[in-house]
């Protein structure tokens, strides 16, 4: 097998250029309209759809769904987000855009074709900046603040449509002519598009090829010959019959979150910014009181040797969090790039077989031998290992604080809740002290104190971790300039301080810091970079720390879901998201993004595949199985 082929990469597009127009060499066929590809973007899949004026009456709260076959160069994608920036008035209107794409173009041939358009400049950069590493399986991109959602699936159509969850509004179909790239136009793949179709769906399509237009009137589409762009002489438009009116304004239902750690503020912020109120709830006087109160914490994962559902998880989660944070770049947000050491010889084997069965682009990492490992950390090491130059720290405290902080989230602190009863229709929510909070919907964010929170049956296996980290003072060190992993991980100094951690201690209860912990985390230090610390002798005995607990389930893989008792019963409105170990801050933007796309019910940014590993059900599995897969 050639390495492009090894998972996750894909096969990216062939393209030869003429007067800068793209055209794939796979296909033997352009991309766009050699004349004009944007008016050809705006005759054959806007207008037809009528998207200018469905823009506008899109609600607060509201958001559109365009499904398009074919992203290409992103050129349609530009043309409708310029027209929702112009059309779209309400703020927290949304407009999803939901893609597929088997030969993904490379970032610079992207930046090339577009580059036709100057009046796309400023959409085509957004676009390009976020653009993800190119591996296959489902990305969610943010552009616009979030006024804008693109999920892109690198994939083939038909694995696209049987993989992601949405309903489309409207529906562009691309992709090179039928008689050159027929997977594209198979029955199959034209009968899903029936499925994802909201009632009095749209669509638009540049071909006339009569056995497409049979299929998609098969599949239920009112269709029509309509005249095509420039020599095209037609094309086809259709509509899916209204079998009921929906009012798309109505109230949302209102959310409360109990927890404010990191899972518990992000999802809070998300769905604020799609205009739905949230109650944020915590026992603690504010934001990040536990677990994600330390000063520092890394961006860190695992990736595994098989390419296989939980690693396709980590690899998304990692790439969604590195662009998510952004925005906080400068703030809370330091992207200084993570080395994962191979620290032991163990971890080298390990390393040696991963690297040998997968192909991962070099945005995402790289191997490094000892030499460059230890230029790019800073600091000299005894090994090389891999360096994931989109990684680094986040000074979550500060974070949560900054999330929680919006006009849409009511904050209840120091309300410790004891109990959570369903009433008809809504769940009460009961404090030690002070009235119930009534809410239409609950989403229980409270790491290890969760299990005492779940109203229903059976035992969740999830367990509370003890973590300490400890406080270097910057005379004690020297400073790296990335975050250094291994056993431990190392961050670089910010104010006088870099945080070493954390100790993994089950079955241990202990809230303070001790001296013990301390020497454990000094230990693994010097072992793993020995000579990082100026003079060890005694350290752990003056050094401060922070003690936390962390939630992780028996197969240490997170739970974002509705909540499922042992007897397989779902307890509707009422979930659960926790299990985030000690990767919560890498895990956490993308499963608040997945959690607040089913609680709006918009589409869903994770693939069925990935969806199944975040059940709740699964917590309740045999015991028997528990002691293998910890
Ligand atoms: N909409 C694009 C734009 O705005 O630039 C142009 C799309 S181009 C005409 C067709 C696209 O479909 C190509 O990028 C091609 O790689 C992709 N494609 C072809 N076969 C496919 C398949 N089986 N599954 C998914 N995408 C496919």
């Amino acid at each position: 097998m050639s390495d492009e082929l090894l998972p996750p990469s894909i096969e990216t597009a062939e393209l030869t250029w003429q007067d800068g127009v793209p055209e794939s060499s796979r296909f033997g066929d352009v991309y766009f309209n050699r004349e004009d590809g944007l008016a050809e973007s705006r005759h054959v899949f806007l207008r037809p759809n009528r998207l200018s004026e469905r823009f506008e009456s899109v609600p607060a709260r509201g958001s559109f769904v365009v499904a398009e076959s074919g992203f290409g160069t992103g050129l349609n994608f530009l043309a409708t987000w310029q027209a929702w920036r112009e059309r779209a008035t309400n703020p927290t209107a949304i407009l999803h855009f939901v893609s597929v794409e088997r030969f993904p173009l490379q970032r610079e041939d992207l930046v090339r074709a577009l580059a036709l358009w100057p009046e796309l400049t400023p959409l085509a950069a957004e676009l390009a900046d976020k653009y993800p590493p190119l591996t296959r399986g489902a990305h969610r991109i943010l552009l616009d603040g979030g006024r804008v959602r693109l999920t892109l699936y690198l994939g083939d159509i038909q694995e696209a449509w049987q993989a992601l969850q949405f309903k489309a509004d409207a529906w562009f179909l691309d992709g090179f002519s039928p008689a050159r790239n027929p997977e594209m136009w198979l029955d199959q793949a034209l009968a899903m598009i029936r499925a994802h179709s909201k009632p009095g769906a749209t669509l638009a399509t540049f071909t006339s090829v009569s056995r497409v237009r049979r299929t998609l009137e098969s599949a239920g589409f009112t269709m029509q010959v309509i005249p095509g762009f420039g020599r095209k002489r037609d094309m086809l438009a259709g509509t899916l019959p209204v079998e009921v009116e929906l009012n798309q304004d109505q109230a949302p239902p209102s959310v409360a979150i109990i927890g404010a750690g990191i899972a518990g503020c992000l999802l809070a912020r998300n769905l604020a910014e799609r205009g739905i109120p949230v109650t944020l709830i915590d026992s603690a006087t504010g934001p990040g009181a536990g677990a994600s109160g330390n000063r520092q914490g890394a961006t860190y994962v695992k990736l595994g040797v098989e390419f296989n559902d939980q690693t396709e998880l980590a690899l998304t989660a990692l790439c969604f969090s590195q662009r998510f944070y952004a925005r906080f770049r400068d703030q809370y947000w330091h992207p200084t790039g993570l080395l994962q050491l191979a620290w032991s010889e163990q971890e080298q084997d390990r390393q040696r077989r991963f690297l040998n069965r997968n192909a991962y682009p070099a945005e995402v990492f790289y191997p490094v031998d000892q030499h460059q490992a230890g230029q790019l950390a800073g600091v000299p090491t005894q090994t090389g290992g891999l360096w994931f130059p989109g990684s680094g720290w986040l000074e979550p405290a500060k974070l949560c604080t900054e999330l929680a902080a919006h006009p849409l989230i009511r904050q209840h602190f120091q309300t410790d809740v004891r109990q959570l009863q369903r009433l008809n229709s809504t769940w009460a929510i009961k404090p030690a002290t002070g009235p119930d909070i009534i809410t239409d919907r609950v989403v229980i964010c409270a790491g290890h104190l969760t299990p005492a929170l779940l109203p229903v049956s059976g035992r969740f296996r999830l367990k509370k971790i003890r973590g300490q980290v400890t406080h270097l003072e910057s005379q004690t060190l020297t400073s790296p300039r990335s975050v250094i992993c291994g056993p431990r991980y190392l961050n670089p100094v910010q104010d006088g301080v870099a945080v070493v951690g954390a100790t993994f201690d089950l079955r241990d209860d202990n809230p303070d810091p001790t001296v013990v912990s301390h020497e454990q985390n000094l230990k693994e230090l010097t072992d793993l970079l020995p000579g990082i610390l100026r003079d060890a002798e005694g350290l752990g005995e003056s050094v401060e720390g922070r003690v936390s607990f962390r939630c992780a389930t028996h197969d240490y893989q997170p739970v974002a879901d509705e909540l499922c008792d042992s007897r397989g019963q779902v307890s509707q409105n009422l979930f659960m998201f926790t299990g985030l170990g000690s990767k919560g801050l890498t895990y956490a933007p993308l499963l608040a993004e997945y959690l607040a796309d089913r609680l709006s019910g918009q589409p869903q940014c994770l693939p069925a595949r990935l969806m199944r590993r975040l059940a709740s059900q699964r917590l309740h599995q045999a015991e028997k199985s528990e002691t293998n897969s910890g």
